[in-house]
């Protein structure tokens, strides 16, 4: 019988730090993706549940909630007459390898500044039947700027770069011409910015995102706001005499969201997650509600960081930092990931950074559901835990 468990002497320190009761936030999840889902949402799930999951999604049960979500996305972005949205399975990972089919007709350009933009470089390098496209990198912590050029048919571009949290503005880029005058496309992978940032429709042709990071739902789905220009490239390229799978065909996805629906069985609980976090947005006012929450956030945060004797913004240019995810970079004295551990042992979970990043920092999830006054908390909590590990 065990009667005496050891333990590694180098744990016990931290393990032992207990954070009062008084100083946590309310909710402990800081997560960049699967992030906090408010319990309003599964409660709605639990109520939907006996006549919703486990029902056929070609039928209206099920339907009906994909119109409420698309509606509802049409709503929250402005969407101007003429724009879909198209979903389907698969995440963001996915619809990289659907945009080398069915969106990009020749050559890409890609800004890369990070992990996630930086796939999707690599996704239309790989691609046989594309031409190289043309990598534009900077330091890691700061974003490029795309250069127009006529040889270009589709702009990629990252709302929110989650690895490191660079966030830029979408705009089409300086000079270059109108899709509708033969100008290249613009595609954002806005998976961790949709729902928290703003953005104005007549800037991208493909808004792209998946629902589990400001959408507070499960991953596993993809969505695309496409433009009229968008579409027609869709048509075009579907005419085409490209091969493309079918799991990868955009045209595919388009017809059958336009029926509300998707090509294979969705995830139900998470469309439905999805579509309750869409009209919480809404009703709190829409994109301007949502993302002055994350304004707030964000100037909690980061002022505190700048204040601090042992923390830092990661990211030096405050117009290129994240009001989604923050990157909080610790003075070499302080170790970030005793600080996480601790954390976590006390329920506030999942600030570890990005793994690949290998900086000795925080980062920390400030999507809407995230309530800015959790953020005030947690930054409490982190000076309480420093205090206590230099003891
Ligand atoms: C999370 C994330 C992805 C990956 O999304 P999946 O749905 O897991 O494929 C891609 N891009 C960005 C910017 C992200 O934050």
């Amino acid at each position: 019988m065990l009667t005496h468990v050891p333990r590694a002497p180098e744990t016990t320190a931290t393990a032992d730090i207990r954070i009062p009761d008084g100083l946590k936030p309310a909710d402990g999840r800081f997560g960049s993706g699967p992030s906090k889902v408010r319990q309003a949402q599964v409660e709605a799930l639990a109520q939907a549940a006996p006549t919703y999951l486990g029902t056929s999604h070609r039928q209206k049960a099920v339907k009906s909630v994909v119109a409420r979500l698309r509606a509802g996305l049409s709503e929250l972005f402005s969407l101007p007459d003429g724009y879909e949205v198209v979903l389907g399975n698969g995440g963001t990972t996915c619809f990289w390898d659907i945009a080398t089919f069915g969106l990009i007709e020749r050559r890409s350009q890609h800004l890369s500044f990070g992990e996630f933009s930086s796939k999707f470089a690599a996704a239309a390098k790989a691609a046989p039947h594309l031409a190289d496209p043309w990598i534009i990198e900077s330091a890691t912590g700061t974003h490029p700027e795309a250069v127009a050029d006529p040889d270009i048919d589709l702009y990629a571009l990252t709302h929110n770069e989650t690895s490191t949290g660079v966030a830029m503005a979408i705009n089409r880029p300086p000079g270059a011409a109108s899709p509708a005058d033969g100008g290249g496309l613009v595609a954002v992978d806005a998976t961790s910015g949709a729902g928290g940032m703003r953005v104005d429709p007549a800037q991208f042709d493909a808004y792209y995102f998946a629902p589990q990071k400001c959408f507070a739902s499960d991953g596993g789905l993809w969505v695309a706001l496409l433009s009229p220009a968008g579409l027609d490239r869709v048509e075009k390229l579907a005419a085409s005499d490209r091969w493309v799978p079918a799991f990868f065909d955009l045209k595919t996805c388009v017809d059958n969201s336009k029926l509300d629906q998707t090509y294979n069985t969705p995830a139900l609980a998470t469309v439905l997650l999805f579509t309750e976090q869409v009209e919480w947005m809404l009703a709190g006012g829409g994109l301007e509600w949502t993302a002055g929450r994350c304004d707030r956030s964000a100037e909690i945060l980061y002022t505190w960081a700048e204040q601090s004797d042992f923390a830092m913004p990661f990211v030096e240019k405050p117009s290129e930092r994240s009001h989604v995810v923050g990157t909080i970079d610790f003075v070499e004295a302080v170790d970030a990931a005793a600080v996480a551990a601790v954390l976590r042992a006390n329920g506030i979970v999942d600030t570890e950074p990005y793994r690949k990043l290998g900086r000795n920092q925080l980062r920390i999830a400030m999507f809407p559901a995230i309530d800015p006054e959790d953020v005030a908390a947690l930054c409490g909590c982190i000076n309480y835990v420093v205090g206590a590990l230099a003891q």
